[in-house]
C-alpha cells in the first residue's frame, strides 16, 4: 500500500518513465514464460507433436505458434485459464504479489485496476490450479498425524440460498456435530507434507477416510490420532500401524498429534481474516494456508502449464 501511495505521488513525467520500465520488464517476463512452458522444446498441446512447429505471429502480446501436423495454433498459456484473459501477464503478476501478501479483495482490486468480482474469481482460479497440483502430488509417509475439525456450512455470497445462511462459517463446537457442519480432515507427516479437505458431513467415517487418503499414504506408515475408532479401523484397513493418543494426553513418546493440532489452529486463524468463507471455496483456502507456492515466477509457470476446466464447475458442499 505504501508503494501504491508513492506511485500516486509521482508527477506525469516520472509516471511515464516508470511505465516504460515496467513495460520492458513485462516483455521479458513473457519471454520467461515461453521458456518455462517449453523448457523441453516446443510441443503442440493438441497432438503432442514436437516437430514442424512454426511461429505464427502475435496476438494479445503473446507469441503464437502453429503445428503443421494438426493445424493447432497455440501460445505459452494455451489450455491454462490465462488463455482467455484480456489482462496483461504483468497484471496477473501484480495480482499474485497482492495475494501472497494476503491483501484484501478490495485493496487488490484497487492496486491491479480490476473489479472486485474479477479479483475474487482470480483468487479461486489460482487456488484451483494449486489444488489440482496438490491432489496429484502429495504423498504422506512415516509418522502421520490425522485429525478432523468442523465448520458450519456457509452459503456466503450466493444469491439463491438453499437454506438459511450461516453467514460466518465459524468453527463449530465438537459437541453436537450435525450434518449442518462439514468435517475437514487433515493429515501431516513429519516431513511437513500435508493434505486436508472437506471429507464429509458430520462425524468422520471410515469410508470418507478411505476416499480422502486413497493412494496417498505409503505402506508401513504409522498413523497417530485421537481415540476416535474410525482412525483405528481405517489404519488397520490400509495395513498401517495405529497409535492412539488418549484424550487429555498429549504425548506417547515420539508419537503425538501436536503438529496436526497446530495445523488446524493455523487454518482457523487464517480463515478469520476472511470473515467467513463459503463452504464451496473452503478447500481452496486450506490449500492456500498450507500448500501455497510463494514465489511469483514459479506460480506463474505452474498456472501456464496446468490445464484449467471451469470456474463454475463447483459443488456447493464439496464432500469427497
Ligand atoms: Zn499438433
Amino acid at each position: 500500500m505504501n508503494l501504491y501511495h508513492l506511485i500516486q505521488s509521482l508527477n506525469p513525467e516520472q509516471k511515464s518513465q516508470l511505465l516504460h520500465i515496467l513495460q520492458s520488464e513485462s516483455k521479458s517476463n513473457q519471454e520467461n514464460l515461453v521458456e518455462a512452458k517449453f523448457h523441453n522444446g516446443l510441443f503442440c498441446p493438441k497432438c503432442g507433436c514436437t516437430e514442424n512447429i512454426t511461429k505464427f505471429g502475435f496476438k494479445n502480446g503473446h507469441q503464437r505458434f502453429r503445428c503443421k501436423n494438426c493445424g493447432r495454433v497455440f501460445n505459452e498459456v494455451t489450455d491454462s485459464f490465462l488463455m482467455g484473459t484480456k489482462k496483461d501477464i504483468s497484471i496477473w503478476k501484480k495480482y499474485i504479489d497482492c495475494m501472497l501478501n494476503h491483501f484484501t479483495i478490495r485493496n487488490t482490486a484497487e492496486i491491479c485496476g480490476i473489479n472486485k468480482t474479477t479479483a475474487f474469481v482470480w483468487r479461486h482460479k489460482i487456488l484451483d490450479v494449486i489444488s489440482s497440483k496438490t491432489d496429484k502430488e502429495i504423498k504422506l509417509n512415516g509418522i502421520i498425524e490425522v485429525d478432523e475439525a468442523f465448520f458450519n456450512i456457509s452459503y456466503k455470497g450466493m444469491r439463491n440460498l438453499p437454506r438459511e445462511s450461516h453467514h460466518r462459517g465459524t468453527k463449530a463446537n465438537k459437541r453436537g456435530i450435525s450434518n449442518a457442519q462439514v468435517c475437514v480432515t487433515c493429515a501431516i507427516d513429519r516431513n511437513k507434507n500435508s493434505y486436508g479437505k472437506i471429507s464429509n458431513l458430520g462425524r468422520i467415517t471410515i469410508d470418507s477416510l478411505n476416499r480422502l487418503f486413497e493412494n496417498r499414504i505409503e505402506i508401513e506408515s504409522i498413523i497417530c490420532s485421537d481415540s476416535n475408532s474410525a482412525y483405528r479401523k481405517f489404519s488397520e484397513g490400509i495395513g498401517c500401524k495405529h497409535i492412539e493418543i488418549e484424550s487429555g494426553k498429549h504425548k506417547n513418546g515420539i508419537y503425538h498429534i501436536n503438529h496436526i493440532n497446530s495445523y488446524h489452529s493455523k487454518l482457523k486463524t487464517f480463515l478469520r481474516k476472511f470473515n467467513g468463507v463459503a463452504t464451496k471455496y473452503l478447500n481452496n483456502y486450506i490449500v492456500w494456508v498450507d500448500n501455497m507456492i510463494d514465489e511469483i515466477e514459479e506460480l506463474m509457470n505452474i498456472i501456464c502449464k496446468q490445464r484449467y476446466r471451469s470456474f463454475n464447475d463447483r459443488k456447493l458442499i464439496p464432500v469427497i
